[in-house]
């Protein structure tokens, strides 16, 4: 069996992530949003987060303003502005749904993992806030490549792979060929999860594991 957890970075956006929502809808299908603090904190931003958890829908943190990666940035309040800011924006939001973790998915350019993703400050304040902290295992590229991401996010479902696919709700990304996409994976059997693969764990509910060390400039 092959799985296939969605993910969405860097909405909300209203041009995009209305349509990503039906898309969905329409298939029945649920999926992690990781939003960024500068799109939520407006009126219509904090809509769009609403109708994500209200159609079912994770939604988690993924940063303030998305600009310099935790583990390059030199600020010494980077914490508090990209990652706590956030946080005071969707606790609200959060709080009415009983979806349990809280969720970090941090951001490094191009989808690569390495140390420049936290910095030792990041690390302890998602470990003492009891975060889970969401990787990936497949980054087609949909914003460099919008006509081609979805054939190459096919070809990444192997037989007995578990992906977690980050695509972007955001202009000129995946929405041209999303539900080619997601009608396609259907046909060909693939079964689509909110579980997510334990190797993109590298911290659950504040808690190390094995992966984490490779993520956090030390
Ligand atoms: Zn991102």
């Amino acid at each position: 069996m092959t799985r296939l957890t969605l993910s969405f970075d860097n909405g909300p956006t209203p041009e995009i992530t209305p349509h990503v929502l039906e898309a969905l809808s329409k298939r029945g299908l649920k999926a992690y949003f990781f939003v960024l603090g500068k799109h939520v904190d407006t009126g219509e931003g904090r809509a769009l987060v609403e109708r994500m958890l209200a159609e079912g829908h994770r939604v988690g943190n993924h940063s303030y303003s998305h600009e310099v990666p935790l583990g390059d940035d030199p600020r010494g309040d980077a914490v508090e502005r990209e990652i706590v800011s956030t946080e005071r924006l969707l606790a609200p939001l959060l709080a009415r749904v009983s979806s349990g973790a809280k969720l970090f998915r941090p951001f490094g350019g191009g989808g690569i993992v390495g140390p420049h993703l936290l910095n030792a400050a990041a690390e302890r304040y998602l470990r003492e806030a009891a975060y889970t902290c969401v990787l990936w295992n497949d980054v087609p590229h949909d914003w460099d490549d919008p006509e081609g991401w979805a054939d190459r996010a096919l070809a990444a479902c192997t037989p007995g792979a578990h992906r977690l696919t980050v695509l972007h709700d955001i202009p000129g990304a995946c929405l041209a060929h999303l539900e080619r996409f997601l009608d396609e994976a259907r046909a060909r059997g693939i079964e689509f999860t909110l579980d997510l693969a334990e190797s993109c764990l590298p911290l659950v509910g504040g808690v190390a594991r094995e992966g984490l060390p490779a993520i956090v400039r030390s």
